[in-house]
């Protein structure tokens, strides 16, 4: 049997074991915050964008977010149904609800239409998470916020390397967060990252970063807010150090393999994969192919041939409201009948051209056997068929 395909990997070189060893033997005492500056330095050079804090997680950077501003009780905060949990989790917990829309059929981003429909006087806040590397229409996401008073903010945990019209992904809404766990193209194993250009929510995120205390404040320990805890380490600030050193390599290398992937499935009808339109730049986080609902193919079936030939595949995002804690929403049809009939490709660094062709062999196999069917194909998540039992 071949060796198994897994569907990610970081990519770590001496260089990052050069900083982490730094880091473990020296940075300590008056040199505990040197890795975390200077990633917060680079990051903020790399992106464009005014302020940068480190954190633990993606999820953290966004549970603070939206803490500073204000979200809570009461508030609505609207986002795609598809989406990882991780971007709706620190709506939930900070108290408010939120409100699950449609995706676009090119980009399975947020639909701007969708979202504009579903702005009350409550909406806090509007999330555009940029799905897989493809970029959300942040023209319009924007001018609905402009036109509405509601911010949008960025889930940019898997757009690095992604830029729209010029502006990298994560520093055009409010604030943007970032993931560096150990399936992004950056890694610190985990981490994130928030960036803003607005001083006074970075003052805000920074004091709540803090366990509420306000830096520069003479009175040593005197929290002013009860906050969060939601730090990065300086060792894990040293491997993120390295990876930015690497990062056109990291994100060229993640665009190769989405455009070898491309290449090999040209000549197969009926799918698509991470577009990227004229003006932007994909960072081909997640290579995914979506067959269209005529084609037959299902997601267990492309699972199925998948382990058959050893290799990872890892399912296009449930809709969230699907899941059991929030309200069904079968009516985000694109949402919830994508996912039926996709598949993530694995993508990881040092992958071979030979392992690139076997995973593409695998699809073109799985699409020749595909059972042409209705066109309106039924969705995984439709009552009916969860309640049905056993197939
Ligand atoms: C990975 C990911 C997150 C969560 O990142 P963590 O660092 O694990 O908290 C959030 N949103 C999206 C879209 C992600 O892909």
């Amino acid at each position: 049997m071949s060796e198994r395909i897994l569907y990610t990997k970081p990519s770590i070189t001496e260089l990052e074991a050069s900083y982490a060893a730094d880091a473990a033997a020296n940075g300590w005492g008056a040199r505990c915050y040197d890795y975390i500056d200077r990633f917060e330095r680079g990051f903020k050079a790399h992106l464009g964008s005014e302020f940068a804090i480190a954190t633990s997680s993606c999820t953290g950077a966004m549970h603070m977010g939206l803490a500073a501003l204000g979200v809570g009780h009461g508030d609505e905060v609207v986002l795609a149904d598809t989406n990882w949990i991780a971007t709706v989790a620190p709506v939930v917990q900070l108290g408010a609800t939120p409100v699950l829309v449609d995706i676009l059929p090119d980009t399975w981003c947020v639909d701007p239409g969708e979202v504009e429909r579903h702005i009350t006087p409550r909406t806090r806040a509007i999330i555009a998470t940029h799905l897989y590397g493809n970029l959300c229409d942040m023209d319009a996401l924007l001018d609905i916020g402009r036109r509405t008073g509601v911010p949008v903010v960025e889930d940019a945990a898997e757009a690095i390397g992604s830029v729209w019209h010029g502006r990298r992904a994560g520093c055009m809404g409010l604030f943007g967060t970032f993931s560096f766990h150990g399936t992004k193209t950056l890694t610190t194993g985990e981490g994130g990252m928030l960036v803003t250009n607005d001083r006074a929510l970075y003052e805000r995120v920074l004091t709540l970063s803090n366990h509420g205390r306000r830096p520069g404040n003479a009175r040593a320990f005197w929290p002013e807010a009860v906050g969060f805890k939601y730090k990065m380490s300086n060792i894990q600030a040293a491997i993120g150090c390295a990876q930015l050193e690497r990062i056109d390599e990291l994100v060229g290398r993640k665009r190769e393999i989405l455009a070898s992937y491309k290449g090999h499935l040209a000549g197969l009808p009926g799918i698509a994969m991470n577009p990227e339109h004229e003006g932007t730049t994909n960072g081909a986080w997640m290579p995914t192919v979506v067959f269209n609902g005529a084609s037959g193919v299902t997601r267990a079936a492309l699972e199925q041939t998948f382990e058959a030939a050893n290799i990872d595949a890892r399912v296009f995002f449930h809709p969230l409201s699907s899941l059991p804690m929030f309200e069904s929403r079968p009516q985000n049809t694109r949402a919830w009948s994508i996912p039926g009939r996709a598949i993530n490709l694995p993508s990881y660094h040092d992958m071979t051209d030979a392992q690139i062709g076997r995973v593409a062999s695998a699809l073109i196999a799985t699409a020749r056997s595909g059972q042409p069917r209705r066109a309106a194909a039924v969705s995984d998540y439709e009552p009916s068929f969860l309640h049905a039992g056993t197939p």
